[in-house]
């Protein structure tokens, strides 16, 4: 699920929302599109957590035979 941060240009006002496909966030307090945004926390969590888990280093090039990034997921089965 995309998570994303943002802090609004206008009001400054931080806040997070989910975006899909191609929609525009806006902020909800505001309403302004002018937004700057952030490293989303769970985007944070999984880059520190794959870093202590996966010393060979960034998903997608561990070659993890479940696939680009498995090797970040854990064991889901
Ligand atoms: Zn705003």
């Amino acid at each position: 699920m995309p998570i994303f941060e943002y802090i609004c240009q206008e009001c400054q006002h931080e806040f997070e929302t989910l975006v899909f496909g191609r929609d525009q966030a806006k902020c909800p307090k505001c309403q302004s599109k002018k937004l700057n945004p952030q490293l989303s926390v769970f985007a944070v969590s999984a880059k520190s957590a794959a870093a202590s888990t996966a010393p060979t280093g960034a998903c997608g090039s561990c070659g993890d035979s479940r696939g680009p990034g498995a090797c970040s997921i854990g064991d889901l089965d």
